[in-house]
C-alpha cells in the first residue's frame, strides 16, 4: 500500500526541515512506501526554496508551489489532487500533528475503515477558549445535520475511495470538515493530546475563523435562512405584542408609552430584522456567485519534476 501525505505550508520556513525529519523518524519502518507532496500556498518567506532543496534531496518529497496565498482549504485540494496513493494522510507542517500517530492510524485503514480521524483532546486549553469551539460544533451539527466531532481537526488519513469522494465534491468554498463528514464511509477516532506549535506563527485571526466559522454552517444547506425566518417572525411578534398590550393600556387606563419608547422599540425590531435577513440573504447569493464563476480553486506557479512529468502524462 503505497501511502501520499499532504502537507499545506504557509510560510514555514523555519519548520520545514525540522518537520521532514520528524516525519522520516516517525514513518521510518512502520510506513515504507510513501509520497509527501509539500503544497507551498504562496508563501513569502523562503517556504519554497526550503521545499526545492528537501524534494532534492530525498526523492519521496515532491512540491507544488500556488501563484498566491489561497488558504489552506485550497493547498489541500490542491495536494489531493496530485496524491497518487492508496491512501493519502493530511497533516499540518508545524508538527501540531504528530507524525507518530500515523503508526496507530494507518493499520485502522487495514482493519477497513476509510477514514481515520485524529481528534486532539482540548484538556490542555482553557476553557474561555474550549467553549465556543463545543459550542460552535453543537449548533454546526444542528444546522448542518452533518455531524462534525468537536476536536476533529485536517489530520486523518483516507481511503482512495474516500478521497476520490471529496475530489468528486466541485463547491468553491470548501469547508473540508464537513465535505469529510458528508461523504460518510466508516470512520475511526484516534485521539492525540494538543501540542503548541514548533516555529513560526498560526495563521489563524479572530476574522479569518469567524469566516471559516460561517462557511461550515452554510455550504451544507439553507437552515439558517429558515433560522432568520423564524428569528424575524420572533422579533415581530415581540413588538406585535408590545404594541398590543400598549394600546390596551391606552384603552383601559388611558397610560400611553411614550413616543420614545415606541420608536425605540419599532427601530429595534424593525433594523435588527432587516440585518439578520440581509445578511443571511447576501451570504447564499454571494456563495452562488461564487459557484457561478466556476473560478479554479487555486492556480500552480510550479511542481517538482516528479509531479509535473505526472500532470504531463495524465494529459
Ligand atoms: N496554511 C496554509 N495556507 C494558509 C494558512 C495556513 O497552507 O493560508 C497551513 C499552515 O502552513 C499549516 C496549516 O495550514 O501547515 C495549519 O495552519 P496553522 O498552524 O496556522 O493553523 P492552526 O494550527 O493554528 O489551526
Ligand atoms: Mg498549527
Amino acid at each position: 500500500m503505497y501511502l501520499s501525505l499532504v502537507v499545506p505550508c504557509f510560510n514555514e520556513e523555519r519548520g520545514l526541515q525540522r518537520f521532514h525529519d520528524a516525519l522520516v523518524a516517525a514513518l521510518s519502518e512502520h510506513v515504507r512506501d510513501y509520497e509527501v507532496i509539500l503544497v507551498d500556498d504562496g508563501s513569502t518567506d523562503r517556504t519554497l526554496r526550503e521545499a526545492r532543496r528537501l524534494a532534492a534531496a530525498n526523492p519521496r518529497f515532491r512540491y507544488v508551489s500556488l501563484s498566491r496565498n489561497f488558504g489552506k482549504e485550497p493547498a489541500m485540494l490542491c495536494g489531493l489532487r496530485h496524491a497518487r496513493g492508496d491512501r493519502v494522510a493530511l497533516l499540518d507542517a508545524d508538527l501540531q500533528h504528530p507524525p507518530e500517530l500515523l503508526r496507530r492510524m494507518v493499520p485502522l485503514l487495514d482493519s477497513g475503515y476509510d477514514q481515520v480521524v485524529a481528534r486532539r483532546t482540548r484538556s490542555g486549553e482553557r476553557r474561555w477558549r474550549s467553549l465556543p469551539a463545543r459550542a460552535y460544533y453543537r449548533a454546526a451539527r444542528r444546522f448542518t445535520g452533518v455531524r462534525i466531532p468537536d476536536g476533529a481537526g485536517d489530520f486523518r488519513v483516507l481511503s482512495r475511495r474516500a478521497v476520490d469522494a471529496v475530489l468528486a465534491l466541485p463547491e468553491h468554498h470548501r469547508f473540508s470538515k464537513g465535505l469529510f463528514a458528508w461523504i460518510g464511509f466508516g470512520t475511526a477516532y484516534v485521539s492525540f493530546r494538543d501540542v503548541p506549535r514548533r516555529s513560526g506563527r498560526s495563521k489563524w485571526t479572530f476574522g479569518a475563523l469567524v469566516d471559516h466559522g460561517i462557511d461550515g454552517l452554510t455550504s451544507f444547506n439553507a437552515k439558517p435562512l429558515r433560522s432568520s425566518i423564524y428569528l424575524g417572525a420572533l422579533v415581530v411578534s415581540a413588538a406585535g405584542a408590545w404594541a398590543v398590550r400598549s394600546a390596551w393600556q391606552a384603552i383601559v387606563d388611558g397610560s400611553w408609552p411614550s413616543a420614545g419608547a415606541v420608536l425605540l422599540v419599532g427601530l429595534a425590531g424593525m433594523g435588527g430584522l432587516q440585518l439578520c435577513f440581509l445578511g443571511v440573504l447576501g451570504e447564499y447569493l454571494g456563495r452562488s456567485y461564487f459557484e457561478a464563476k466556476r473560478r479554479p480553486h487555486y492556480l500552480v506557479k510550479e511542481l517538482s519534476p516528479e509531479l509535473g512529468a505526472d500532470v504531463a502524462a495524465r494529459r
